[in-house]
């Protein structure tokens, strides 16, 4: 068998490259290498920012004539925390008792060894694609993600490039193969309230005004009443307050300022517009009430500062895409799989602007944990479930 027909194999040389974000590490390297014997013509572009690490990334397309599916993931991988910790050494791809050891097992060096392997065979059997495949890698989706997915597309688009259809390879399955495909994803956005006041004595708090109080009243309109009630794809829109700081050391000492970062999760009755505005009319009707500050006339004195960039929330609806995937899951391992817009947010975020996309690996149990590790028979079952998905969509 060529390597790039064996998962195992294929994972193994990935494994061994320390791709920790924003290092290469070897592992495009070694994708070149599995994906130009199938023909494919592989490029490896490098995208900066003032601020941020240069990151290189990689898109690689066979050509032919018909639909043009993308196959979307990252090669790199998060740190490995603490090194002792771990069974065998996080780079070396270890097999133990069926299952491969190393950072990027599960997420995503797997997915991608074996959309590598599946691509191969079906090349094996078929020696003709009725169409194009092609892979958009990044290395930059576990660190800022600026340097990455949101940039190969605008650069391939450029080119002329343009797409029917994307499956990312994250891991997607809670406990078993074949138990979820993800179809959606719920939005991100993140805030923090910086509230002045005016720093005294605790003994004379007429003279002063403490921040903390308007703190209070401004996160518990966050918090109270829901957001919504979730809609028939998605969970309830969640908002969780991170952390509350006020740094003040003394205890006779009313502060003069205090801040909290909130970070919420959205569904579809939301877009980063609607919830950014309901969120500012709830602190500005709660900036002016007198409950927990008596005496003050004046609202509450706050700034409310947007963080990072807001992550869209999604919904795919292709039905050919969902089904064709859904009936190869199914053919292969006998279930059914759920379709899901849990969990937290992906690439898929920015590919859901060029073609329809969903999302489907391996089991994500270990992920980002110390002694990351994968059952090398889902390697296998992962590898014949994308032939055959590439198999049905280009019949
Ligand atoms: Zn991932």
């Amino acid at each position: 068998m060529k390597s790039s027909t064996d998962p195992v194999r294929n994972l193994a040389q990935l494994i061994a490259c320390p791709s920790v974000t924003p290092a290469e590490g070897g592992a495009l390297t070694a994708l070149q290498a599995m994906l130009a014997p199938l023909g494919f013509a592989v490029e490896r572009p490098v995208f900066s920012e003032d601020g941020t690490p240069d990151v290189e990334n990689l898109y690689a397309r066979r050509s032919g004539n018909g639909p043009h599916l993308m196959f979307a993931g990252h090669t790199d991988v998060v740190p490995v925390g603490d090194e002792a910790a771990w069974t065998y050494p996080p780079f070396s791809a270890a097999t133990h008792n069926g299952e491969m050891y190393g950072r990027g097992a599960v997420d995503m060096k797997g997915g991608i060894a074996c959309f590598a392997a599946a691509v191969g065979r079906y090349l094996e059997k078929n020696r003709e694609l009725k169409g194009s495949i092609s892979f958009l890698i990044t290395g930059d989706e576990e660190g800022p993600s600026i340097n990455g997915t949101g940039k190969l597309l605008e650069w391939a688009k450029a080119k002329g490039e343009s797409w029917d259809a994307a499956i990312v390879g994250e891991p997607t399955n809670p406990d078993k193969l074949g138990d979820m495909i993800k179809i959606g994803r719920r939005g991100s956005l993140s805030g923090t309230i910086v509230v002045q006041g005016v720093q005294g004595h605790v003994a004379y708090p007429h003279l002063a005004d403490n921040p903390v109080r308007g703190l209070v009243t401004l996160v518990d309109s966050l918090l109270y009443p829901a957001f919504d009630k979730g809609t028939k794809d998605f969970q309830t829109t969640n908002l969780e307050i991170t952390t509350i700081d006020v740094g003040n050391p003394a205890v006779n000492v009313i502060p003069a300022k205090a801040t909290a970062t909130f970070n919420v999760r959205f569904n579809d009755t939301w877009t980063d517009e609607t919830l950014m505005a309901e969120i500012h009319n709830r602190l500005d009707k709660a900036a002016g009430r007198r409950k927990l500050r008596p005496g003050k006339k004046a609202p509450v004195n706050y700034e409310l500062i947007w963080r990072d960039r807001p992550s869209h929330v999604f919904l795919t609806r292709d039905e050919k895409l969902i089904g064709t995937l859904t009936s190869s899951v199914e053919a292969i391992t006998g279930k059914r799989p759920q379709l899901s817009t849990s969990g937290g947010t992906s690439d898929a975020r920015f590919i859901k602007d060029y073609c329809p996309v969903v999302e489907f690996g391996l089991v994500g149990q270990t992920m980002h944990m110390v002694d990351e590790r994968v059952a090398i028979a889902d390697l296998e079952i992962l590898t014949q479930i994308y032939e055959r998905f590439i198999a049905d969509f280009f019949a």
